[in-house]
């Protein structure tokens, strides 16, 4: 089976002391993964020692850092290289997050540059995806994707997109509280796996954990996680409160 994922992405929210209690929290509630489950989480840059320290020790959970930088080293103020995470441990980073896209003008072409740096090293990026509201109004949601995989993924060899995590988030459903049913959300998730069944034959795409993410919830990621090509969610809002983390990663297949 594809490993399922439960992945929390904080973003720019709690201090040290919150994320350490919510970590502590989460700990402390009843919660199994098996070994094709996997939990993960994002958190701020400065946090990273810590979440790792809390969840030393415990099999398939990962700390991610929220992005990286697309160049390698040197005299870049502000960025973080994938070989400094890595010197904290780290084994995940989200890529290409809509509000990266968005605020920071991150394109597709930049993404491929920091997806090479990655794979290059061995950290596994967690690479979003997904449409605006008027894409998905105008009903060409399906292209818009497929260009944002050709775009960032396609240069990269089987092997290197096997070590790729895909999200796909529709942006009008990133912290409105509105859902893509999860027929919507089954659909174009066969789309995003039939799209790289084209490019890298279908042995290869069975294999791509596709995460859905947009106002995941403890109430709706049980019927989300149960299409066939929904292999779990990318989670911001419900992430930061440990009764509805737990049970979204209960909520894996
Ligand atoms: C996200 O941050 O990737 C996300 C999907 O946020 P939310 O769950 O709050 O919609």
């Amino acid at each position: 089976m594809r490993q399922q994922i439960a992945a929390a992405n904080w973003k720019m929210n709690l201090t040290l002391q919150q994320g350490e209690q919510l970590l502590n929290e989460i700990i402390a509630k009843p919660h199994s993964l098996s070994a094709h489950q996997s939990a993960v989480f994002a958190v701020p840059f400065p946090y990273l020692p810590m979440a790792q320290a809390k969840l030393a020790g415990k099999t398939n959970v990962f700390v991610a850092a929220q992005n990286c930088s697309n160049k390698k080293s040197g005299a870049y103020t502000g960025e973080v290289s994938v070989e400094i995470l890595q010197s904290v441990g780290i084994q995940y980073v989200v890529l290409g997050h809509s509000e990266r896209r968005e605020y920071f003008l991150e394109s597709n072409q930049f993404l491929a540059e920091k997806l090479d740096i990655c794979l290059a090293s061995g950290m596994k990026p967690i690479f979003c995806c997904g449409e605006p509201l008027e894409i998905r109004e105008a009903g060409t949601q399906n292209e818009f994707v497929a260009k944002q995989l050709a775009e960032s993924l396609y240069h990269l060899s089987a092997e290197q997109l096997q070590q790729v995590v895909i999200a796909y988030e529709p942006i009008w459903a990133i912290g409105t509280g509105k859902t893509a049913s999860s027929a919507q959300a089954q659909e174009i998730h066969a789309f995003i796996r039939a799209a790289l069944a084209a490019k890298y034959g279908a042995a290869v795409a069975d294999t791509i954990s596709i995460l859905y993410g947009g106002s995941v919830k403890a109430a709706n990621a049980v019927e989300l996680f149960s299409q066939p090509d929904v292999d779990g969610g990318l989670v911001g809002g419900a992430s930061l409160i440990a009764d509805e983390f737990v049970a979204i990663i209960n909520a894996l297949k």
